[in-house]
């Protein structure tokens, strides 16, 4: 028998700490997605999208909501390859209408799920030769877009600090780059894994909310709660430091090997 396997986020995924960050907004926002890897963010433990019909259909559709008079923040979720394959031109019809949107573009340096091939984001050719690689944010300022910030994909704070901001724009659109390598390419770095101290662990589950594959329940349960402890595979671990960062009692420690 094969167990359950739920699709989910790699271990060191670049889109973690964006939906964890993300989740926290599901009141106040409506998102609309797009199709790629981060589409996973409509599953748990993230349950994020509330739209998802087609491949660059999330700027369009975000705007759409504004101009029939959402009234809650509208935030439109795309890749980097859908962006530029199907998001420039509703981005500049939503600037030309000042459509006050958040567009949220997930560069990941790579079409990941849908295909694995370059994009002119990653400055490769399709034959794999050097190319020109086209930033994001200038593109996105030179189609007229005020409010422009790039954040690293593994900072957590870095990342609830800019939505923060973002959600604060009142004349918009407002657009925000989350820049991370996908795991898969030669871009993205594995560093020593990390490891939960179980005598500090207070089985609050926070960790458990990034969705990541390498964090396990242990069999040693919190006395008081009986709720599991976290444990860390260390075969899957990346060291990307995004639970690390989450855990509410410094729990989750570098062990400086493993890489
Ligand atoms: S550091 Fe944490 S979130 Fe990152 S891969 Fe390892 S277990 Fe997963
Ligand atoms: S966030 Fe920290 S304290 Fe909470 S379950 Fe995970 S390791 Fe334990």
């Amino acid at each position: 028998t094969v167990p359950p396997r739920p699709p989910a986020l790699c271990p060191g995924c670049p889109h973690r700490a964006f939906f964890y960050n993300l989740r926290r907004w599901r009141r106040q926002a409506v998102f609309s997605g797009d199709i790629g890897c981060y589409s996973m963010g409509v599953l748990p433990p993230f349950e994020t999208m509330d739209m998802l019909i087609s491949m660059g259909a999330s700027i369009g559709m975000a705007h759409g909501l504004k101009q029939a008079g959402a009234q809650e923040k509208v935030i439109a979720i795309i890749g980097d390859s859908t962006f530029f394959h199907a998001g420039l031109s509703p981005l500049a019809s939503t600037v030309y209408n000042r459509g006050n949107i958040i567009v949220a573009v997930l560069d990941n340096r790579i079409t990941a799920m849908t295909g694995g091939q370059q994009h002119p984001g990653t400055g490769i050719t399709l034959q794999g030769e050097e190319g020109v690689r086209i930033e994001i944010a200038p593109v996105a300022r030179a189609l007229g877009v005020k409010h422009v910030w790039e954040v690293d994909a593994w900072d957590v704070k870095g990342i609830n600090q800019t939505l923060k901001e973002a959600m604060a724009v009142e004349e918009g659109p407002a657009v925000v780059v989350v820049k991370g390598a996908c795991v898969f390419t030669p871009y993205f770095r594995r560093r020593p894994v990390v490891a939960v101290d179980a005598g500090t662990c207070t089985a609050c589950g926070t960790c458990f909310r990034v969705g990541c594959p390498a964090i396990l329940k242990s069999e040693e349960v919190h006395p008081k709660t009986g709720k599991a402890k976290a444990t860390i595979d260390p075969l899957l671990c990346t060291g990307c430091d995004v639970c690390l960062q989450v855990c509410p009692v410094g729990a989750i420690y570098g062990t400086g090997g493993g890489e």
